[in-house]
Order: C-alpha cells, then sequence, then structure tokens
C-alpha cells in the first residue's frame, strides 16, 4: 500500500492569507487584534509570537497585553471591558493556558460576541449549533479547511472524533453534523470502556484532538481512511500527535503531519475570523 499523502497545513493557510491581504486592503484602517497573556507560559508565548508575526505580514496590528500572573478573575474581565469599549478594537483573544484559579470560559463570555475571534462566547457556539455560522473555533474551523482541500464530500461519511473539548471536538462535532456526516464523538469514557479502537477502526474519516502521544495506534486505522491528528505533545526534543505516524500513514489516504498539519492553519484562520468581525463592526 501507498503512502499517505500529507496534508499539510501551510498549503491551505497560504492560500487563506493571500485572500486575506486584498481583504484587509479593502478596510479603511487596519483591523486590530488585542491578545491578552497572562503570566509568561512558554508554549502561549511561543503561539503569540508566531501569532504576532502572522498578524503583521497580512496588515493587521497586533496589540499584546501582558499581564502578571497574579491576577484575579475579576481584573481579567474587567481588562476584557474595557477591550470592549475600545472601539479601535476589532477583535479580542484570551490566550490559554490562565492561572488555575482563572475560569477561561468563563472569561470569554465577557467578550462581546463580535469581537470574539475565537469563537468562544456562548452566542457564537449558539449560532453554530443552529447553523448560523458566523464566528467558528479556529481550530475546529482548520480542520474543516483541512478536509475539504482533501476534496472529500462529508455527506454519510463514517466520522470518528476523539476528544470532547470546548475548543475543538465539541465545535467540530457541530459542524460536521451540519455537512450530514455520520459523527460520533469519543472521550475518556469511551476509552476507560475500552471501545476507543473499535470506533477509530470504522473510521472513514478520524479526527483526534487528545493531547497523549501514541493513545492510537496506526494499525486500528481502517485502510484509505483520512487523518487528521490535532494532538501536540512534546517527546523528549520533539512534537508529536496522538496518531502512531509512521504505521498511520501506511494505512491512510491522506494524513496530517505533527508539527505541520493543523496548527500552521489554526492562525490564518483566526485572522480570518477578525477580518470578518472588523467587516462586520
Ligand atoms: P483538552 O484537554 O481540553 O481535551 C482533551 C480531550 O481528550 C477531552 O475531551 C478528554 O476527555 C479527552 N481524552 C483524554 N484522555 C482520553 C483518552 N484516553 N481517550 C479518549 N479521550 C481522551 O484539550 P484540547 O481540546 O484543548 O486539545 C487537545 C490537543 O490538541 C492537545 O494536544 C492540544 O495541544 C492540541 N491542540 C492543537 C491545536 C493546534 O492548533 N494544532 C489547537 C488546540 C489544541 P475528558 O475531558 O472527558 O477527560
Amino acid at each position: 500500500m501507498a503512502l499517505a499523502k500529507l496534508l499539510e497545513g501551510k498549503i491551505v493557510a497560504d492560500r487563506i492569507k493571500d485572500k486575506l491581504k486584498a481583504s484587509v486592503l479593502s478596510l479603511k484602517q487596519a483591523p486590530v487584534l488585542a491578545s491578552i497573556l497572562v503570566g509568561d507560559d512558554p508554549s502561549a508565548m511561543a503561539y503569540v509570537k508566531s501569532q504576532a508575526k502572522i498578524a503583521t505580514s497580512l496588515g493587521i496590528t497586533y496589540n499584546l497585553h501582558q499581564l502578571a500572573e497574579s491576577i484575579s478573575e475579576d481584573e481579567l474581565i474587567d481588562f476584557v471591558l474595557k477591550l470592549n469599549a475600545d472601539v479601535s478594537v476589532n477583535g479580542i483573544i484570551v490566550q490559554i493556558p490562565l492561572p488555575q484559579d482563572i475560569n477561561y470560559m468563563k472569561v470569554c463570555e465577557f467578550i462581546l460576541p463580535n469581537k470574539d475571534v475565537e469563537g468562544m462566547h456562548p452566542t457564537n457556539i449558539g449560532k453554530v449549533l443552529f447553523g448560523r455560522v458566523r464566528i467558528v473555533a479556529c481550530t475546529a474551523n482548520a480542520v474543516m479547511e483541512l478536509l475539504s482541500f482533501t476534496g472529500i464530500d462529508l455527506y454519510g461519511k463514517e466520522v470518528v472524533v476523539v476528544g470532547h473539548s470546548e475548543i475543538v471536538g465539541k465545535p467540530l462535532a457541530l459542524l460536521l453534523l451540519e455537512k450530514f456526516a455520520t459523527v460520533t464523538v469519543c472521550h475518556i469514557g469511551t476509552s476507560k470502556a475500552g471501545k476507543l479502537e473499535e470506533h477509530v477502526r470504522r473510521a472513514e474519516i478520524l479526527i483526534v484532538a487528545v493531547g497523549k502521544a501514541g493513545l492510537i495506534k496506526g494499525d486500528w486505522i481502517k485502510e484509505g481512511a483520512i487523518v487528521i491528528d490535532v494532538g501536540i505533545n512534546r517527546v523528549g526534543d520533539k512534537i508529536v500527535g496522538d496518531v502512531e505516524f509512521a504505521t498511520a500513514a501506511k494505512r491512510a489516504s491522506w494524513i496530517t503531519p505533527v508539527p505541520g498539519g493543523v496548527g500552521p492553519l489554526t492562525v490564518a484562520i483566526l485572522m480570518r475570523n477578525l477580518i470578518e468581525a472588523a467587516q462586520a463592526q
């Protein structure tokens, strides 16, 4: 069997970015993204750096607000409210992880829905539920873009999503349902019941967003399946996904590399959400 084709996020991201450059030029002024970083978590700092670089390359103003690790939840919410009131700010993003005593989803509830460029406000999540998609969670949307790139028609396909977080698995399941895929969402309960393998084995499309290296064995992959690995895990000095790549690539038709799959696309989608928010405002 031939090796799977690589589903590289960069190629799709570059196409999106080309369109975004033109959209920015058509706006009266450069859109402004306010990014809130609490503390100095190294992975969040790296993510912020890459966001800032891409924003600048597109003509977007990226304002980083680095706040002290000691900030309380109420103080952070007050900060968000100030950015809501600032008409020069088009979009707000709260970087994760946050300190343990701050609830990320609660903070997101205070972002104005039309400035919530990550699609985390309940109003925006609710719109996804009703199929009135406006701003959609970036990672879930990145997965949909990758699937679209393969040319697959999702209608009636057996899609298995592993992971049911608010930022990836749950919104993704809704987006897939919108396309009439048959969606199974697996989570820790599925694994504990010993049923993860049987669900993965019948997936025509498998999307994994857990954060556990090697959780999905390569020989579980159905021949010809499309495999999208959202997971990011540091193993020694390497970054790997949740799927055993080498063996999975011998069975899949398409597979995302990690790094280089979903990641590069997520930031491009974030910028697209910002520009769409600025246009709507
Ligand atoms: P969360 O920790 O919020 O969610 C992980 C999910 O996996 C939960 O639903 C959890 O279930 C489930 N889970 C945990 N253990 C198992 C198991 N043994 N079997 C099946 N399901 C399990 O993580 P995120 O959704 O935020 O992120 C998931 C991964 O994706 C991480 O590695 C993260 O770094 C990566 N990521 C990558 C992005 C990118 O741009 N490439 C963007 C966002 C995330 P339960 O909650 O019930 O325990």
